[in-house]
């Protein structure tokens, strides 16, 4: 008997080659190719008149030969066949090409189904190569990604021994399939690879997506309740007013707010495992530093990952500061730490004599071992995918867990993307800052914006010129920022100290270029988006961003957030002489907005949601059939029963539940180990 567990190979018409293809793509088991759905579909039962055919889309129609059909040659090797055809509404013209086979079977007077592009003009229509069936054929065709070593139509055929010969599992519920009104698995998978009509297709679609839904949701629930259900340290000595006492400014409410649901969490006995989601300049690195300082005097080690070494470096000037004389002793980890520093560092590390160690994907290798990590907080999480993030927490029994993101997403996308964390939003900036005016310009103003960028610097703040990263001369390590920093040295700001940054450089200049900007011995640092994460000199004010329409939205959003981080007024100039509407509208949204979460749901609207989620760094599997976006509304259906079962199951030990909970174990296992 063939189950969904059979491997591919024994099913029939599936030889050992094509097994091994099959393989290669993924599809060890039956099961595996029953889920392989078609890409698009042939629908021969939606019938077009000749005269209501839209032209240039693929239609069918219905009609009869009226003509011979008559060949000639147009190359030595190219017949063309040449035929009328005519249905209640009007005439046809359609050609064949050196189908020969096709042609010679047609009949003058009988009538068939055409399917394929309308060409042609209004007196005429015509079709080229349509497919043709019998005019009593009544089906809709799947079609599949096709290869050189599997053809469509191979597939199919491999796929109709597939669908009538295994025996399948139920996978939903069958209280939830009633409910929800879910036809059972037999009839989708029928149908969802050939439907018998368009209404069995819709049926079988519906319940296979909620079934996506599902299984994902619940396999992300799982993994939320287990980590919960882990003993994580408990950290129940309160330390924040002494904290707070160290640092040059007030928490605003929205800080303290978040600092407390996460110090809950850590002296409940169990591990936490929170997302704290805050705009730009929301001010994230205190609440890390507060945490970790609470941890350290609580006796446990704390490590803070950033994505680059600058970040990881402004991390460490700004904790060592607030931690000076309290007894703290913090470390500093990157790829660029000297040999013998490293092996300092982490001998430290492991006998417990650092307390809070901070860098950047350098705390990841094996050999970094701790004492007794606490918690374990990842800044820019978006930076990193989900394995990464894990990876540090495994160094340690279960330690606290904080991801720390500027980058909104649409609530509903982050139901998803973080289903397996607490969320806390800090929804506040602190205070006295003020509003950054957007102004968007073509390259003929430029004169006028060097005078506006030095009236900022002879009043004593600081400035970035953003460069976009375009390819760049390897050999002559010449980039378009080093070109543009040269160009204005010489010229226009020759009596004004400027500075490059860019990410070819090595690590020991990036770390001077940086150092000197903090310092204020910079006026203006030309970079390209190196910048773009976490950066925090709140003395520069003025922002100009060349060839603006080369940046994603979210992108701008994220740059612009590294001025107006003080009390100064700061200005953001976008550059480019791209005239096209959807430029416009893209910096339109930049200049008029501030509001991160808004600019996101834009940029969604703008780029759909393949940018979003195609990208395979969230770590989440691709979706078979769902499409988060567009199928919303069955994913909030999805995670209410979801949420519903789990309350009343919680094991899945109901033979009901059965199916459902292999579907479950087997994401779940790929989700762990991404
Ligand atoms: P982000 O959330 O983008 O990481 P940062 O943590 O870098 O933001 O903070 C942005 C700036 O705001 C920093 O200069 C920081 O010192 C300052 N800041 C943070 N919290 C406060 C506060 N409560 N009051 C005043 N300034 C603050
Ligand atoms: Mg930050």
């Amino acid at each position: 008997m063939i189950t969904a567990a059979t491997d591919i190979q024994f099913l029939k018409g599936v030889g050992e080659k094509r097994a091994t293809y099959l393989k290669s793509k993924g599809i060890d088991t039956v099961g595996a190719l029953l889920r392989f759905y078609p890409r698009a579909y042939l629908d021969w039962t939606n019938i077009k008149n000749i005269s209501e055919t839209d032209f240039f889309t693929n239609c069918c129609i219905k009609a009869k030969i009226i003509s011979p059909i008559k060949s000639s040659y147009i190359r030595r090797d190219m017949i063309i066949y040449r035929f009328t055809v005519e249905d209640k509404s009007g005439l046809a013209e359609i050609c064949l090409f050196n189908q020969k086979y096709l042609a010679e079977k047609l009949r003058e007077g009988r009538e068939y189904l055409f399917y394929g592009k309308v060409e042609g003009n209004f007196y005429l229509r015509k079709m080229s190569s349509p497919k043709i069936m019998p005019s009593d054929f009544n089906g809709i065709m799947p079609i599949y990604p096709s290869s050189s070593k599997l053809s469509s139509k191979q597939l199919e055929s491999i796929m109709k021994n597939a669908v009538n010969s295994t025996n399948l599992v139920e996978t939903l519920p069958e209280s939830i399939r009633k409910k929800n009104n879910l036809c059972g698995i037999k009839f989708a998978i029928e149908n969802i690879h050939f439907p018998k009509s368009r209404e069995n297709f819709e049926i079988a679609k519906k319940r296979l997506v909620f079934e996506e839904l599902f299984i994902l949701q619940a396999g992300l629930n799982f993994l939320k309740l287990r980590k919960r259900e882990k003993n994580g340290c408990i950290i129940n000595e309160n330390y924040l007013p002494e904290f707070e006492s160290k640092i040059p400014f007030k928490l605003t409410n929205a800080q303290k707010r978040v600092i407390i649901e996460s110090l809950t969490d850590m002296s409940s006995g169990q591990s936490m495992n929170r997302l704290i989601q805050g705009d730009v300049g929301s001010g994230k690195t205190a609440v890390a530093a507060a945490l970790m300082y609470i941890t350290a005097k609580n006796g446990y080690q704390s490590a803070l990952m950033a994505p680059t070494e600058i970040l990881a470096e402004q991390h460490f000037k700004t904790i060592t500061k607030i931690t000076q004389s309290t007894g703290i002793k913090c470390g500093l980890l990157t790829g660029s730490t000297t040999k013998r520093q490293k092996a300092l560092i982490k001998e430290s590390l492991k006998n417990g004599e650092i307390d809070v160690i901070i860098g950047t994907h350098a705390l990841l290798v094996d050999d970094v071992e701790f004492n007794n990590i606490g918690l374990v907080i990842t800044d820019e999480q978006h930076r990193f995918g989900v394995s990464q993030r894990g990876k540090l927490s495994s160094k340690g029994e279960n330690p606290h867990t904080l991801v720390m993101s500027a980058t909104p997403i649409p609530r509903t996308l982050g139901l998803i993307l973080y289903g397996d964390l607490d969320i806390s939003i800090i929804d506040e900036y602190p205070k006295g800052r003020q509003s950054i005016d957007t102004f968007v310009v073509d390259t003929s103003y430029r004169a006028r914006i060097y005078n506006y960028i030095k009236k900022f610097l002879n009043e004593g703040r600081q400035g970035y010129i953003v460069c976009p990263l375009v390819e760049e001369n390897e050999e002559l390590n010449i980039t378009p920022a080093t070109e543009y920093y040269e160009k204005l040295k010489k010229g226009e700001f020759k009596d004004y100290s400027l500075g490059l940054l860019h990410g070819k450089m090595n690590a020991k200049d990036k770390e001077k270029a940086m150092k000197s900007f903090f310092d204020g011995q910079i006026q203006l640092l030309v970079c390209t988006t190196v910048i773009e994460v976490g950066i925090d000199v709140p003395n520069s004010v003025i922002m100009v961003i060349e060839n603006a329409e080369r940046f994603g939205l979210s992108q701008l959003h994220q740059l612009r957030g590294r001025i107006g981080r003080g009390s100064y007024k700061s200005s953001c100039i976008l550059i480019t002489d791209n005239k096209s509407i959807d430029t416009k509208r893209r910096l339109d949204v930049i200049k008029n907005s501030n509001d991160g979460f808004k600019i996101a749901d834009e940029d969604l609207k703008l780029r759909g949601p393949g940018d979003f989620l195609g990208s395979r760094q969230h770590g989440l599997p691709e979706m078979k059939i769902a499409d988060l976006f567009a199928d919303r509304e069955i994913l909030h259906l999805a995670g209410k029963e979801v949420e519903n079962l789990l309350k009343n199951d919680p094991r899945l030990e109901n033979s009901e539940n059965s199916g459902l909970k292999n579907e479950i174990k087997t994401l779940y296992n790929k989700l762990n180990n991404n």
